[in-house]
């Protein structure tokens, strides 16, 4: 995953606004889209025409006000597959418009879907599964955090052991499915000796502008890395609340609460030269918390399992 921008509604010299771009398994998914972040997708080296799917949090200008710059420049590039859009419904309308006054239009499809306000599965396919969830902010339509979560992945025959065991081609697809093997004398080969475990299926969650309310840790209960907005310090936990946003401390409590393996805080107030300084706010919570850059690229890593 990598960090396109690191700050809120004002741009700084250096910290963009909102965006970042997940790779899962050679899939790449943009979520939000601020101003300048088809910039930063070069900046940062991101293969963007691979980019089918953006996922736009909410319409505040510091999450989508890049959208018609870098679709007009795919299309000025002669892009020719689908390009999904999930984001409030009427963004279709937006971007139409805009499109209609320019007497333009883009080369490529663009396939509008709407968000709601219940936690829905929004795209899947044989690898990963991509979640809405709404939030709290000062917005009237739906504002949603996603959760992007690989599939559980089909065990691996060992050959060496099933040619041992002699186990019929047929049988195959229930190895890879976790079943024991019974051989024709009544024998039970455990499926373990047969086949190697498929490393553990990954998630990500990314929750975007949003009053803080423990509630919404259930939305993201044990994910490996959780990005959540942190635009001001306990200090200003009023202000937070005013314009529904969430402190750096609010973060580390719901990740705490959501039992999540890694912490990353961003979305920070252009008030801050330093968003260092909202860390130890944060780590006093729940300590393995970072801060994030621009440019920054993080792993998800798997995590190890009992057995195999
Ligand atoms: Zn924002």
């Amino acid at each position: 995953m990598t960090i396109l921008g690191s700050g809120s509604s004002v741009p700084t010299a250096n910290r963009n606004s909102a965006a970042q771009v997940l790779n899962v398994l050679e899939r790449y998914f943009l979520v939000d889209c601020a101003e300048a972040t088809q910039h930063q997708l070069r900046r940062f080296h991101v293969p963007y025409n691979k980019i089918n799917h953006i996922f736009i949090s909410h319409l505040h200008g510091d999450h989508f006000f890049g959208l018609i710059g870098f679709l007009s420049t795919l299309s000025l590039q002669g892009r020719r597959g689908e390009m999904h859009i999930y984001a409030d419904a009427r963004l279709q309308d937006l971007l139409e418009g805009q499109m209609k006054i320019m007497h333009s239009r883009f080369v490529f499809p663009v396939i509008f879907h709407a968000l709601s306000r219940q936690e829905e599965v929004i795209y899947e396919d044989r690898v990963v599964t991509v979640t809405s969830f709404p939030l709290k902010h000062r917005y009237e339509a739906p504002v949603c955090g996603f959760l992007f979560r690989e599939k559980e992945r089909e065990r691996t025959i060992r050959k060496d052991m099933v040619t041992a065991w002699n186990v019929p081609v047929a049988f195959m697809q229930y190895l890879k499915m976790g079943e024991d093997y019974i051989t024709p004398e009544g024998e039970i080969i455990s499926n373990q000796r047969l086949t190697v475990a498929p490393p553990p299926s990954r998630s990500y969650a990314y929750l975007t502008d949003t009053l803080y309310r423990e509630r919404f840790a259930d939305y993201v209960q044990g994910v490996d890395l959780l990005y959540h907005e942190a635009t001001y310090g306990k200090e200003d936990e009023a202000l937070a609340k005013e314009t529904f946003h969430s402190t750096a401390e609010q973060a580390a409590r719901l990740a705490q609460a959501a039992g999540v393996k890694k912490l990353l805080l961003g979305h920070f107030s252009a008030r801050y030269a330093d968003p260092a300084v909202l860390l130890p706010e944060a780590q006093a919570v729940f300590p393995a918390t970072f801060i994030c850059s621009d440019g920054d690229v993080f792993e998800v890593p798997a995590q190890k399992r009992w057995s195999n």
